[in-house]
């Protein structure tokens, strides 16, 4: 049985353009990107690492940013992570620089939600995040800009504001490892398929999230998204 609250959760999930209009591409697997800004890194006790850290979200944990956030405070602190997601428009496999660029559709703002006691725990047992990431509800997506509306990946303000405080504000030109070297090397290991999400890395000013909160995510200039934080079993 799927009650109707949890197929508007998980399965009415399409993606949009800026312009209003869904999209084409089928929602497909989420590849998100661990530490890719130093600051990151460091507010995290942790060096910056020397290759791309991968990890997976599944189609079912996609949520769109117009909706609130239902958050199930019963599975602990959900911290929001701000960062710039890219949308593959083509198959890459084993991907040149080049063919990276022609998959690149759209780019828009995304949470990675993480459940930062519970990653702790995983963390310390050296057991895979996917519980702390990979959950229903985990990855929330804007609107996509269309590729061709922006001049420069590698040069877009990223900005997150928490009832009314920006609390993450940073660049993409801050990037360890820059979003063209990432599809690259993502599809050297995982094929990426039209309407898969990259999820490129949160810049440092992470923090919890509560019921009540308002959210302000955007890529400056290009996508800005508002969203309110609910308790889901409220
Ligand atoms: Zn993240």
């Amino acid at each position: 049985m799927v009650s109707s609250e949890d197929s508007a959760q998980t399965t009415a999930y399409r993606h949009l353009g800026t312009d209003g209009r869904h999209l084409q591409l089928p929602p497909g697997k989420v590849v998100c990107i661990g530490k890719n800004y130093a600051a990151h890194a460091l507010e995290m006790n942790s060096a910056p690492p020397d290759e791309p850290i991968l990890f997976m979200k599944p189609t079912t944990a996609i949520v769109s940013m117009h909706r609130p956030l239902a958050i199930d405070a019963g599975l602990g602190e959900h911290h929001y992570e701000a960062e710039m997601t890219v949308l593959i428009g083509e198959r890459l496999s084993r991907a040149t620089i080049e063919q990276a660029e022609t998959a690149v559709a759209g780019v828009g703002v995304g949470l990675d939600l993480t459940l930062r006691a519970l990653q702790r725990h995983l963390k310390e047992r050296r057991w895979p995040w996917e519980k702390c990431k990979a959950f229903d509800g985990s990855c929330v997506l804007s609107a996509f800009v269309p590729a061709t509306e922006v001049a420069d990946l590698q040069n877009i303000q990223i900005r997150f504001t928490l009832n009314g405080e920006i609390r993450q504000n940073s660049n993409t030109a801050l990037m360890l490892f820059p979003v063209l070297e990432l599809l690259v090397h993502i599809s050297g290991f995982f094929t990426l398929m039209p309407g898969d999400v990259v999820m490129t890395g949160t810049p440092e000013g992470v923090g919890p999230l509560a019921p009540g909160d308002r959210l302000d995510a955007e890529l400056v200039g290009l996508v800005r998204e508002s969203t309110t934080v609910l308790d889901r079993l409220a």
